[in-house]
């Protein structure tokens, strides 16, 4: 098993300054969360001034620019001589020569399979296309996958199976301003989005009301008409619950449900058992409450109900999304103007990022790589025979597990990820990374997964390259490039390029990225995330553009559904769910509910935003929320070093007393690394059809610790 070893030299000093000629006052996007605020960056003394677009911008995005110029930024790519050896530094022919070598004995000794990718749903359009295609093309391995799978797959399943096409909001997102009714779902906005919150006070002072669903009084929470503090794991019987009082009250829209859509009958029995004291007993919510809910929704002309992460990353998450698409149907929701139901997606482009080729079982343009003709189409754009491109792989957590094993790849290239800190289970991913053969991982900083890697290739952050990302809403994006990389830094166009350069790949790996995506623009085309009319020249030019978009006529298509579904007969699918027993019930020993979450000022597993002063003094460490009764019984004191442990492990983290969580729920972010780590708790229990982990609920414990240790 291989150890990380500190490292001898690991960066240098910015060897290019954002200031002087290398920067150009640039329109671009930041490069955190799917929102993709809009910025200018200009230059400014020695670094970079971030101008917010009309949106406006959260703490995150005013500080993006501050990692440009950091000094804890990787300029140099570093190998590891020996399987104990330090990282030091090399030459990027070296490494490349190194990664390239890596590879190509893991496949001779037990073929393509022996190589598995892990991209990431921030890289752009451009990247995870290439990141696909490099997988299958070059590699010829069935073993890719990325980490959107542990962020949007639920949602993306469970609009599948309904509406025939997943794109997280089928409506654009300033119908969030004139909803009468926004039922939100395991989201808080107020800390994740928070320029959204200028929409809600929009849609709140037009008399519109808000209905947050969260076991926690979130920022968001707070600000709601109404609050239903549901237990975690138990949105899909509340989701039930309500549909069963829409029936009762007769809510239903009946003609839409003739006209529209399948399978009522069936869900209608489902929920039948669903009766108030039932869901109350199980969820915790009043009945009082979920008939003021009902009653929100179906007086709304407009109404959406939006599921994010607290209602998806569960072990039953795709059937959670279904149990509230079920009720936007019934209510006659989705495909009507200003109505609908949507998934906020989180990551940077994990819209794009899930549509283009990086997950285990898809092609460009949301093609399916089981589907023949799709294959075809593929391997035309890329001068290859449909024959050699490789089946469906292992999903995220699945590919991560069997790293190392006898029937699982032996080397990993990793791009966009840090699953070190982001996988559930983390102790046993980080093993299991250590098994490898060969870990080459591409990143901006050394994250604790490029830490432990044979290889480290440093690239080139979103302001130093063009590139495009797709919104939550389905709209592309350009980013454009402002300023030089620094020198030593390559783009992660490059570093494929040069990999598959070194493996003898026959096709193409463009490194200019407007040619990157017009090559995407051809495998998308005629798919379902067709983005064959979308080009930098329309993007540049101002257009507002959301896939599908055809052709360069085409003007995009801000709403989808609105005649038919994308299903065979066009009418969307009612799924009948219920709600399964907990995957890991709360017992003697773990008497408690953990439920896992973000903060303001950190951004997924905090590669980049623990690297930002501004942001890292804000929000220097984790900490478990618990409530004063739960406090009280542990003898637990407001800010106390305690443990928290699971059946997969343990983390020291500060405790925090707070009224806004259920007494029976404890909740510890999960951007930090070491043992503060959120991930060395979570289960790696998995969804039967997304493979999501269940990261947001799982049975745990608190202790003090000994007076020395706290
Ligand atoms: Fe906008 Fe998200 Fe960036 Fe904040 S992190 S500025 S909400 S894109």
């Amino acid at each position: 098993m291989r150890v990380p070893l500190p490292l001898l030299s690991p960066t240098r000093a910015h060897p290019a300054s954002t200031s002087g000629s290398s920067l150009r006052s640039a329109q671009t996007h930041c490069p955190y969360c799917a929102l993709q605020c809009s910025m200018t960056l200009t230059p400014a003394g020695a670094g970079a001034e971030v101008e917010a677009g009309a949106g406006g911008l959260c703490r995150k995005g005013w500080t993006s620019a501050d990692l440009l110029a950091s000094p804890r930024r990787l300029t140099t790519p570093l190998v590891r001589d020996g399987r104990h050896g330090r990282l030091r530094p090399a030459s990027w022919d070296e490494a490349l020569d190194r990664a390239a070598a890596g590879f190509s004995r893991a496949q001779e000794l037990r073929g393509a399979d022996a190589v598995g990718v892990f991209g990431g749903g921030g890289l752009t359009n451009e990247k995870a296309y290439l990141l696909g295609k490099f997988a299958r093309a070059v590699l010829r391995t069935s073993q890719i996958d990325y980490n959107g799978r542990f962020c949007m797959s639920s949602a993306a399943a469970g609009a599948m199976r309904a509406f025939g096409l997943d794109r997280g909001m089928p409506f654009p997102l300033d119908d969030v301003d004139t909803a009468n009714c926004l039922l939100l779902v395991g989201s808080n906005l107020a800390e994740t989005m928070p320029p959204v919150m200028q929409r809600i006070t929009r849609q709140r002072e037009a008399g519109g009301s808000l209905i947050v669903v969260d076991p926690r009084k979130t920022p968001t929470a707070a600000v709601a008409t109404l609050h239903l503090q549901a237990q975690p794991g138990t949105d899909l019987m509340l989701a039930n619950g309500l549909l069963f009082l829409a029936i009762e009250l007769g809510h239903v829209d009946e003609d839409y449900v003739a006209s529209r859509t399948q399978g009522w009958v069936d869900v209608r029995r489902a929920v039948a058992g669903c009766w108030p004291a039932q869901v109350e007993r199980v969820t915790g919510v009043a009945e009082p409450a979920l008939r003021e809910a009902v009653r929100l929704l179906a007086e709304a002309d407009r109404a959406l109900i939006l599921t994010a992460r607290g209602a998806e990353q569960h072990a039953h998450g795709v059937d959670t999304v279904s149990s509230f698409i079920n009720l936007a149907l019934a209510l006659g929701l989705a495909g009507r103007p200003g109505s609908g139901w949507g998934c906020l997606t989180g990551q940077g482009n994990g819209q794009g990022g899930r549509e283009h080729g990086q997950k285990a079982d898809q092609l460009p343009g949301y093609r399916r790589l089981d589907d023949p003709a799709a294959r075809a189409h593929v391997a035309g754009v890329w001068g290859m025979d449909a024959d050699d491109l490789p089946s469906p792989g292992r999903s995220a957590y699945e590919l991560l597990d069997a790293l190392g094993t006898e029937d699982g790849p032996s080397a990993l290239l990793l791009m966009g990820s840090n699953p070190v800190v982001s996988a559930p289970r983390a102790a046993h991913v980080q093993s299991r990374l250590a098994a490898l053969d060969c870990l080459v991982v591409a990143d901006v900083v050394l994250s604790e997964t490029a830490e432990m890697a044979d290889v480290v290739l440093p690239v080139a952050q979103w302001a130093e390259e063009d590139g495009t990302t797709t919104d939550l809403q389905g709209r592309v994006l350009l980013r454009r490039r402002a300023l030089d990389p620094p020198v030593g830094v390559r783009t992660d166009l490059h570093v494929l390029a040069g990999l598959a350069e070194r493996l003898g790949a026959t096709t193409a790996f463009p490194v200019v990225p407007q040619e990157a995506f017009d090559e995407l623009r051809r495998a998308s085309a005629g798919g379902a995330a067709d983005y064959a009319g979308i080009s930098y020249g329309r993007l540049a030019a101002g257009e507002e553009l959301h896939w599908p978009c055809p052709d360069e006529d085409h003007p995009g298509t801000p709403r989808l559904f609105l005649d038919q579904f994308a299903t065979a007969d066009g009418r969307a699918r009612f799924v009948p769910v219920s709600q399964p027993p907990s995957a890991e019930p709360v017992d003697e020993t773990y008497p408690l509910l953990l439920t896992t979450g973000r903060v303001t000022a950190q951004y997924q597993s905090g590669a980049q935003t623990r690297r930002i002063d501004a942001l890292a003094s804000t929000a220097p460490a984790a900490f478990v929320e618990l409530h004063p009764f739960l406090a009280q019984r542990l003898e637990v004191s407001d800010g106390e070093r305690v443990r928290v442990s699971t059946r997969r492990g343990e983390a020291f983290v500060r405790a925090r007393i707070t009224d806004a969580i259920r007494p029976d729920t404890v909740f510890v972010p999960f951007h930090w690394a070491g043992r503060q780590r959120a991930n060395l708790l979570t289960s790696d229990a998995l969804d039967p059809v997304s493979r999501m982990p269940a990261f947001k609920v799982c049975a745990a414990r608190i202790d003090r610790l000994s007076e020395a240790a706290r």
